[in-house]
């Protein structure tokens, strides 16, 4: 399988299996997402949640965290780490906001990138999943998941977001970064990724010769081409 075929291919498997990929991070606007990404670096999606609630509560514009006193500020955003610059840059991003761009995101990602503390991963991210903009967001479990299954041989997230850019359509950008992510929290983690469960597991060149060969798969219970807790199938899905 060529690595058109192979992006297709997990692009229709990760459909099937993950239907509605939304982002996990809870947002009503394009302000609150960029918030909640800016928040979300070094932090588990369910932590940023705990603490966006107060957070947009108390401060609901840009104009709000523009003038948010800082301290203040950061006590809200503790529990995500790295509070005092994450604190920071939240508001001199929305201090920027409010004087470049009306106190309104920008969509674009020329503007997008040019805000404080927003790369392309957190660009991609608020234009997929808040604008409906096709957007490859390649964070950590993207870059891992992509390049085990050898979709890309690039090492950076910019280089890795070109690669997969040629491979798949437009439209089915921002979802399949979505779903990558999921997959790469159940499946492909980083520490123990479960190969002899993956649906991938025949075309990935990063599987061990163990888990190729189903040892570790019979060893747990299952019959080799399928996981029930999973709802995974190893099977070549209905080709
Ligand atoms: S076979 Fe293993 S390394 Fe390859 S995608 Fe599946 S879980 Fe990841």
């Amino acid at each position: 399988m060529n690595r058109r075929d192979l992006a297709l291919h997990v692009d229709a498997v990760l459909e099937a299996r993950f239907p509605h990929a939304p982002l996990a991070l809870r947002f009503e606007s394009p302000l609150q997402l960029l918030v909640a990404v800016i928040l979300s670096a070094q932090c588990t999606d369910e932590r940023v949640n705990a603490v966006t609630g107060k957070l947009f509560a108390r401060f609901p514009s840009a104009e709000a965290f523009a003038e948010a006193p800082l301290e203040e500020l950061e006590a809200l955003v503790r529990p995500t780490g790295f509070y005092r610059n994450k604190a920071r840059m939240i508001k001199e991003c929305c201090r920027q906001l409010v004087a470049r761009f009306g106190g309104d995101v920008p969509s674009s990602m020329e503007d997008l990138t040019s805000l404080p503390g927003v790369g392309r991963k957190t660009a991609n991210m608020v234009r997929g999943n808040a604008f409906g903009l096709p957007g490859i967001a390649v964070d950590t479990h993207v870059q891992r998941v992509t390049t085990r299954l050898g979709l890309s041989a690039q090492s950076d997230p910019e280089g890795i977001e070109r690669d997969l850019m040629e491979l798949l359509p437009p439209d089915r950008w921002t979802l399949f970064s979505n779903r990558v992510i999921l997959f790469g929290r159940e499946v492909c983690t980083s520490r123990a990724p479960a190969c002899a469960l993956c649906p991938f597991l025949e075309h990935c060149p990063s599987a061990t010769r163990c888990e190729r060969g189903g040892a570790r798969h019979e060893a747990r219970g299952h019959p080799p081409g399928s996981h029930p807790a999973l709802g995974l199938s190893t099977r070549k899905e209905g080709r």
